[in-house]
């Protein structure tokens, strides 16, 4: 029985027997604070109320405020607002703030392997990354890997495959990607590099300026929708597909351990069911509004859409396999996490052939 619960029966006999004296309600109800009300901080990587990204955490705040009729009461910060976009996981780890909102990729320089909790190149897609994190033993492991950071994380966001980038430079074969320097995070990053591409990590509100200074040659960030928002078309030539380095990337609440263990149990279960909310939302989001957003490059915009060589494609699958390895090398436990994914992937993908990716094919 929860407190709240407790507290409710507590009010409702003294209510019936009419003998509950001042002095023995408020001992009792201070003893279970039926009403204490939380404040916490909810830091993001994205600029603030960014479509999709940005608003989701605002939306899940939002949820959550009314859930709990208020007791959880979460303020959303925008990137750069109270930390740097990058510096989420170190905040929320040390109680800067009790909750984050990013992608377990940008987290790639503690441990590589984490970016598999987000994306990888060539891997799962939405539906199979939420088939594996919730049925498939996936969430259990990210929660391990995050331990020891005082950290608990979980699924808060997917957009859906995503676009293969902006380029200021025509992609007519592989030598054509050699010393191309680019904004590419997480595996796909250490997969450019691979192939003699230059990576370079950079947070979405850099990207623009980056782009249309020539700091970089090409960027990928997400898909039409957030694109357009963006307008790195304005500062591109070529928009090219298909999203081979992010095929369904989970986007991940991060919550300090403490702050989790200080939460009454339904405000707990107020948080999970928030999350997995915008876990789905968003994918539903991305799903509707980047088809709308592509006809608006196309037709008003005159974006030239190019689908990356065979070749190219080929040399950064092979790659990919050889960077997922090499990360699974990294410790016990990324060793565990790069089975579990594989094994799975192998699994729902034997099944997809001849499910989604069949229909797809003859509808
Ligand atoms: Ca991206």
């Amino acid at each position: 029985m929860t407190k709240l619960r407790l507290w409710i029966l507590a009010a409702s006999l003294t209510v019936i027997t009419g003998c509950g004296t001042d002095a023995s309600s408020k001992s009792e109800q201070v003893s279970i604070e039926p009403q204490k009300t939380y404040r916490w901080k909810l830091i993001t990587t994205w600029p603030k109320n960014f479509p999709a990204l940005g608003t989701a955490p605002e939306k899940f705040a939002d949820s959550v405020r009314v859930m709990s009729n208020g007791r959880l009461d979460i303020k959303v910060y925008g990137a750069g607002e109270l930390v740097g976009p990058f510096e989420v996981f170190d905040a929320v780890s040390q109680g800067t703030a009790e909750m984050g909102h990013g992608a377990a990729y940008y987290w790639r320089s503690k441990f590589p392997i984490a970016a598999l909790f987000s994306t990888a190149p060539f891997g799962m897609t939405a539906q199979e990354m939420n088939g594996w994190l919730y049925f498939g033993g996936g969430l259990e492991l990210w929660r391990e890997l995050y331990e020891p950071f005082s950290l608990i994380p979980m699924p808060a966001g997917n957009t859906g495959v995503q676009m293969a980038g902006w380029f200021n430079r025509e992609i007519n074969s592989l030598a054509d990607v050699k010393g191309l320097k680019m904004r590419i995070p997480g595996f796909g990053g250490a997969v450019l590099e691979k192939v003699g591409g230059v990576p370079v990590n950079l947070p979405g509100g850099e990207l623009f300026t980056a782009l249309q200074t020539g700091v970089i040659d090409a960027t990928e960030w997400v898909g039409p929708y957030n694109d357009l928002a963006f307008g790195l078309h304005t500062v591109a030539k070529y928009y090219y597909y298909p999203g081979w380095h992010e095929p369904g990337p989970t986007l991940e609440a991060l919550i300090n351990k403490a702050a989790w263990e200080s939460l009454p149990d339904d405000l707990k279960k107020i948080v999970e069911v928030a999350n997995k909310a915008i876990n789905d939302e968003m994918l539903a989001e991305f799903t509707a509004r980047n088809n709308a957003a592509l006809r608006t490059l196309i037709d008003d915009h005159g974006v030239e859409v190019r689908r990356l060589p065979d070749d190219v494609l080929a040399a950064f699958r092979s790659a990919s396999s050889e960077v997922l390895e090499e990360a699974s090398q990294e410790s016990e436990i990324a060793g565990r996490i790069y089975k579990s994914y594989m094994d799975f992937y192998a699994s729902v993908r034997a099944y997809h052939d001849i499910s989604e990716r069949a229909y797809i094919n003859v509808r």
